[in-house]
């Protein structure tokens, strides 16, 4: 099955950070693709600006290095190379002096859509979007894009929001979270509201519970200093755990429109509870033998950062009443893996006797890796006499079942680059949701620091914590298993 690909409109797109990792890792080879793919017009261009005197030639160069390693063999086109180079063009630039904007106004065009990605840390964020301003590179049609962390808690994720709205309208603010732009999280919604097998079930009467887990095998190299501030809680529950939850509990929406979508987002986060102390359990992974402890990687001996949170949240509204959410997240674990697990209830009385035990219908949405679907169904455990029954998987994996063409789906990036172009907003954070899962979050963290609480030591190479098991022990229930 091969999509049609619709061209967009012609583009300016500049990357301020477009030396930096992930402009390199992520954003210049989803453009890549992009451009393979034959999503660009003609007379699209990438203007990188950053710190650093560089000519265009060896900004290219290290672009066509970058593209080498980054993008997979199936989807490289060398061929097309030179021509992407071509439209690729570097500015430097200091996002906090005059230095470099003028010889970027002088490279921008009139008559097409411009866009300006924040690909630099956060403390730039505000400076940038001021000196757009002030060299009067922003127009009503100009976009631009921001990335994660969004705010370090409500008061600055509110500063920060206020500073983008002084330049710039909502409409205008892209706010990225990369998971939303996860081909399997868009499946979410198609699962959920293109079908009518599960929508009648999708509530407390039918619904068990609910566990969303994001496994990660990678410790935190390189992000030390950023992550020793933020902790699980403020880098992955607060916006990805938090997106996955909103999807998976929202309403359905009355259309497929960005403020259809995330107005109904938004009600779920603001029925969530308070999360209650004995509800979540935090983990640091210790020292062993495959590596040192996040305290030694941290240089912090005394460090409370926690690398893993489990937690159980509750959704107060007509639907989720009476059904728990859990989460949970963590790093140096076992697998990488990103499931949702939805489980039923099991049916209201076998007519199959006690010898047929106790079965429930369970949903896994597997977001990565192998991105599919499994459905456990109970059925006849075939040759026995009585009538014994077993629970079989109907599984399908989005690869196999749409084709080989569709091996390599699109980088969440390259969805949510061109949705930039396209000025489509719905898979990008409102200023409001983001406020919203802070409020929820900062009660938590804040609770942790008045407690003194100090997070349970986990080995690596585990599923976390023992007390996370606990959580789900206590309400007679287990995790899914991770694997990946
Ligand atoms: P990085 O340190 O690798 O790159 C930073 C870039 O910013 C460089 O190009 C540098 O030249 C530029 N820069 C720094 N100071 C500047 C200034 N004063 N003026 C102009 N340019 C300046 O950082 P990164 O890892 O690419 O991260 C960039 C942003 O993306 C951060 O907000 C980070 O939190 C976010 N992010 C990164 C990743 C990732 O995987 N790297 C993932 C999610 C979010």
């Amino acid at each position: 099955m091969v999509s049609r690909v619709i061209p967009v409109d012609p583009f300016d797109l500049v990357i301020f950070g477009g030396t930096g990792d992930l402009a390199q890792r992520k954003i210049l080879p989803a453009l890549f693709r992009r451009y393979c793919a034959g999503q660009w017009s003609a007379d699209a261009r990438i203007i990188a600006a950053a710190r650093g005197e560089l000519d265009v030639n060896a900004f290219r160069e290290m672009v066509s290095v970058s593209l080498n390693r980054h993008v997979p063999k199936r989807a490289k086109d060398l061929k097309a190379l030179n021509g992407f180079l071509a439209n690729v063009d570097y500015v430097a630039l200091d996002a906090l002096s005059d230095s470099g904007w003028s010889e970027l106004a002088g490279k921008l065009r009139e008559d097409r859509i411009r866009a300006f990605y924040f690909s630099v840390g956060p403390r730039l964020f505000g400076p940038l979007a001021e000196r757009i301003n002030a060299s009067g590179l922003a127009n009503t049609e100009t976009r631009i894009v921001v990335e994660k962390p969004f705010g370090h808690d409500l008061q600055s994720a509110q500063a920060l929001n206020a500073t983008l709205a002084a330049h710039f309208s909502e409409s205008q603010i892209y706010r990225i979270d990369h998971y939303l732009g996860k081909e399997t999280v868009q499946n979410l919604m198609a699962v959920r509201f293109g079908n009518m097998l599960f929508e009648p079930l999708w509530n407390s009467q039918y619904v068990d519970h609910i566990q969303i887990t994001v496994a990660e095998t990678v410790g935190i190299d390189g992000r030390e200093e950023y992550y020793e501030r933020a902790g699980a809680m403020r880098d992955m529950v607060q916006n990805h755990l938090m997106q996955l939850l909103c999807l998976i509990a929202m309403e359905p929406p009355a259309k497929f429109d960005p403020n259809a979508v995330r107005d109904e987002k938004l009600k779920v986060i603001r029925a969530l509870d308070p999360v209650e102390p004995h509800h979540i359990v935090r983990g640091q992974f210790a020292a062993g033998p495959d590596g040192p402890g996040y305290r030694e990687v941290v240089g912090n001996p005394r460090s409370t950062t926690e690398s893993y949170v489990a937690l159980r949240a509750h959704i107060s509204n007509w639907r989720w009443a009476g059904t728990p959410f859990y989460l949970r997240t963590g790093k140096r674990l076992v697998a990488r893996s990103s499931v949702i697990n939805v489980l039923f209830k099991d049916a209201p009385h076998s007519i199959f006797g006690e010898e047929a035990g106790r079965h429930a219908n369970a949903l896994s949405i597997r977001l990565q890796p192998n991105e599919g679907i499994t459905l456990k169904v109970t059925i006849k455990e075939p040759g026995q006499g009585g009538m014994r029954l077993v629970d079989v998987p109907l599984d399908m994996s989005f690869a196999e079942a749409l084709g080989p063409e569709n091996q390599d789906p699109p980088d969440a990036y390259e969805r949510l680059v061109m949705d930039v172009i396209r000025g489509n907003q719905t898979l990008f954070m409102r200023g409001d949701e983001v406020e919203a899962a802070w409020a929820w979050t900062d009660p938590v963290i804040a609770g942790w620091q008045a407690r003194g609480d100090v997070p349970k030591p986990y080995d690596s190479g585990s599923t976390g914590p023992g007390d996370a098991e606990l959580l789900m022990k206590r309400d007679g229930r287990r995790w899914q298993g991770i694997k990946p």
